[in-house]
């Protein structure tokens, strides 16, 4: 069905209705914006947690390659054993030389698995370092920050309950609609930056400057839900005091 034949509807609710959600609007984006006094702490906070992050990451990434060398390490040390005791059994010199090619290279290995070994091992030491040094300060940080939040958030008592107040009259003023209506303030509500009912003032819609047509301002006077031919919101006709 198209807008126009839309029932008719009381629009003073739906003007009402869209005062109402502004309203709640401006004390969502008063609520949401940091004070300076929160937000320069936040700010060094989350970058301190950031940097935390960090280098936790780091440290679980070295701690498994150090494992991992480790065991490797291992390995390689039962090889080279393994490789001596065979030394013990040689039968001749042909045996023997073969015997020390492969216990050289088996030391060989061993030694870079132990050096690698050390330099993760002080890579470790490095991060543990640098995140004991975060941690001494992180408390007190974290209690400025929570303390500067705390704050902020008693600062916006009134305005909490004044858009506590709003939402519950604009569920009110909603659930009251009919279905339809509903739908079609929602809709353009939505995709009309706000701004569902627009106000007709000398025959003009005040959104787009589209005049009304007369077979359309003459149900618009009778009270008739009429949707703007130009921005398609829907018109509100204020009541002229007689
Ligand atoms: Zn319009």
């Amino acid at each position: 069905m198209s807008p126009e034949e839309l029932l008719s509807v009381d629009v003073e609710k739906l003007w009402e209705l869209q005062a109402v959600l502004s309203q709640l609007a401006d004390r969502e984006r008063a609520m949401s914006v940091k004070p300076e006094a929160f937000a320069e702490v936040d700010r060094e906070f989350q970058s301190v947690n950031d940097e935390m992050v960090r280098l936790n990451q780091s440290l679980e990434t070295l701690g498994k390659e150090h494992r991992r060398v480790e065991g490797e390490l291992t390995d390689s040390q039962e090889l080279l054993k393994k490789y001596q005791g065979t030394l013990m059994q040689v039968k001749n010199q042909q045996q023997y030389a073969a015997a020390w090619k492969e216990i050289d290279a088996a030391r060989k290995h061993v030694k870079e698995l132990e050096e690698s070994a050390l330099k993760t091992m002080s890579e470790i030491e490095g991060i543990q370092k640098q995140l004991d040094e975060r941690k001494s300060s992180y408390d007190d940080l974290k209690a400025r920050h929570d303390e500067a939040h705390a704050a902020w958030q008693a600062s916006l008592g009134d305005l909490r309950s004044e858009a506590q107040a709003l939402r519950k009259k604009a569920d009110e003023l909603e659930a009251a609609l009919p279905a339809e209506e509903r739908r079609e303030f929602q809709r353009t509500f939505k995709q009309r930056g706000g701004i569902a009912v627009t106000r007709v003032i000398n025959e003009s819609c005040t959104s787009c400057r589209t005049r009304i047509r007369p077979a359309l301002a003459q149900r618009l006077r009778r009270g008739e839900m009429v949707i703007c031919e130009g921005c398609h919101r829907i018109l509100y006709l204020e009541k002229t005091p007689v």
